[in-house]
């Protein structure tokens, strides 16, 4: 190795270590005196992939996660309910954001944890339904161009990259053994009006309902987000950010 091209390697190592601990060192956002997100530090990647061309493929898209240790969940979870919110127009940008037949695709170890969550929700007569998991950030930001008044989704440059973005968190509702999604404080993404993962409502099934779905992901390694009952981070990478995961990395189209 000459000297130029170790001190460029020592260069690269020493700019990797000082996103590291940037990134690390960054305060959970604060907001009218709560903590309004968990939602963010994931970091850009360090060595970028190139795009890959031609149509979305499912199975391409799997097979290309696979480098990056995000599963499809569905092989991880098999049978668990899915109701991707993003691939329909039900959505705060009114139109689908992912592709017909777009997997859910999730850290390796963020589906084991919900694997976990599923078994012992199943114990219960219950189970999760996954509105959301890995979100390619050329989702996040049109989610945050369309969205930005509701307070739920920031701005990338301003606030850092969604932990969806990195694969190491997911957005779950309870549902019953029939597939039942069970009452909860208020719908996915239906503001922050009311979303808190403390319910102050005065309705216990509705109580109960939250209870349950939130001891069984806390149980499994799950930390929820105080302002989202919906929205749960993996908690061994809470503090320790993973490289976010572009959609063009993937085959997955821009919305
Ligand atoms: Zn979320």
């Amino acid at each position: 190795m000459t000297s130029v091209s170790r001190d460029c390697q020592l260069l690269a190592y020493a700019a990797v270590a000082f996103v590291l601990v940037a990134c690390a060192g960054r305060p959970a956002r604060q907001g009218r005196g709560e903590t309004v997100f968990l939602d963010e530090l994931a970091v850009r990647p360090t060595a970028k992939r190139s795009a890959v061309a031609g149509p979305f493929s499912a199975s391409r898209t799997v097979a290309l996660a696979k480098p990056c240790q995000l599963v499809d969940v569905r092989t991880v979870v098999p049978g668990i309910s899915m109701d991707l919110r993003y691939g329909t127009a039900a959505n705060v940008t009114g139109r689908p954001l992912y592709p017909a037949g777009m997997p859910c695709l999730l850290h390796r170890d963020t589906a084991a944890k919900l694997q976990n969550a599923q078994s012992m929700l199943r114990s219960q007569g219950y189970g999760l339904r996954i509105w959301d998991g890995y979100r390619p950030p050329e989702v996040q930001q049109a989610l945050y161009q369309a969205g930005a008044a509701t307070r739920m989704f920031l701005s990338p440059e301003n606030a850092g990259w969604s932990r969806h973005c990195g694969g190491i968190a997911v957005d779950a509702t309870l549902v019953d053994a029939e597939g039942r999604e069970q009452r909860m404080p208020t719908a996915f993404d239906a503001g922050l009006h009311h979303a808190s993962s403390t319910y102050r409502g005065g309705d216990p099934v509705i109580a109960r309902n939250l209870q349950i779905l939130h001891q069984a992901m806390k149980q499994a390694g799950f930390e929820p987000a105080a302002a989202e009952w919906w929205h749960f981070d993996d908690g061994d990478y809470v503090r320790n950010p993973q490289p976010v995961v572009f959609g063009h990395e993937l085959g997955i189209p821009s919305p």
